[in-house]
């Protein structure tokens, strides 16, 4: 299907920022542009994510100690900053070098604490078992339903047994248990997906996180199918005009819609038009 088609359904990476913020679906769905500023902070995400794609590799290369996982995440490291700068050649052009060694300092120190996780989690499960439940079998495929009214191009799936399931990679703080409520939906949204796509019932998928090198086993309950379509219904509204009233959340002090997003849904539509 051409990308044109997919763009009349809401798409998945507009639930999660709905989930943040709906106002911030309303602004960029007209056009106005959420800027991400590359701080250290948002280079370490990236840092992340890139590590997180290389664990199963390092898992596969290592013996199953502590110390040998580490050593190769530190090799996997090394990939990563060779790789960052040409993977994201666009967003990084011209960043400060002290930016990019901040990030990394932070990331290698993380290091410790992901191979203390992952051995733990090999320890618990096997070896065979864990490199299953993160290693991409395909990544960045473009999923879209008619039936769903959504389309999705999450960063993994992966083949886990005859079927393929979510998994999704986030790189924030870990809960000490289960996994966030914004991740159990993007998960059931992408379970909902890939049975339109592949016609398999997906009962459950897997968050990775990376920061800690957790992995969290997630079942897809009724409710979070139920809530999915509930936000995609509301999202279409949104794209048809209505403006959801603005309330004052963690991503407001850096949201750079603030300058116009005004408490009111008059106010702001009279600035607006
Ligand atoms: S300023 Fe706050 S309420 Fe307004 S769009 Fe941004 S995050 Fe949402």
């Amino acid at each position: 299907m051409p990308l044109i088609n997919l763009k009349l359904h809401a798409n998945v990476s507009e639930l999660i920022l709905y989930l943040k913020c709906p106002r911030q679906v309303y602004y960029t769905h007209r056009k106005h542009e959420l800027v991400t500023e590359i701080t250290p902070e948002y280079l370490e995400h990236m840092m992340l994510k890139e590590l997180a794609i290389g664990y199963p590799d390092a898992i596969e290369r290592a013996t199953e100690d502590k110390q040998a996982i580490r050593d190769e995440l530190n090799i996997e490291m090394e990939r990563v900053k060779g790789e960052l700068e040409l993977i994201y050649s666009t967003e990084l052009r011209d960043l400060p070098h002290k930016v990019l060694e901040t990030a990394e300092s932070v990331v290698a120190e993380q290091i410790e604490k992901i191979a203390t996780n992952l051995s733990e989690a090999i320890s618990e499960y096997g070896k065979e078992e864990v490199i299953r439940r993160i290693r991409p079998y395909r990544t960045e495929p473009v999923l879209h339903s008619d039936k769903l009214k959504l389309t999705g191009i999450p960063s993994a799936v992966i083949q886990y047994g005859e079927k393929i399931v979510p998994l999704s990679i986030r790189t924030g703080k870990c809960p000490d248990s289960g996994v966030w409520r914004n991740d159990r939906i993007h998960i059931a949204a992408i379970a909902m997906l890939l049975e339109e796509n592949y016609g398999n019932s997906v009962g459950h998928g897997f968050v990775q996180y990376a920061r800690h090198g957790n992995i969290r086993q997630v079942k897809i309950r009724p409710e979070d199918r139920r809530q999915v379509l509930k936000i995609r219904t509301r999202i279409d509204n949104i794209k048809d005009g209505t403006l959801p009233e603005r309330k004052e959340n963690p991503a407001c002090s850096y949201c750079n819609f603030t300058q116009f997003c005004t408490s009111t849904r008059s106010s702001l539509a009279s600035r607006l038009f």
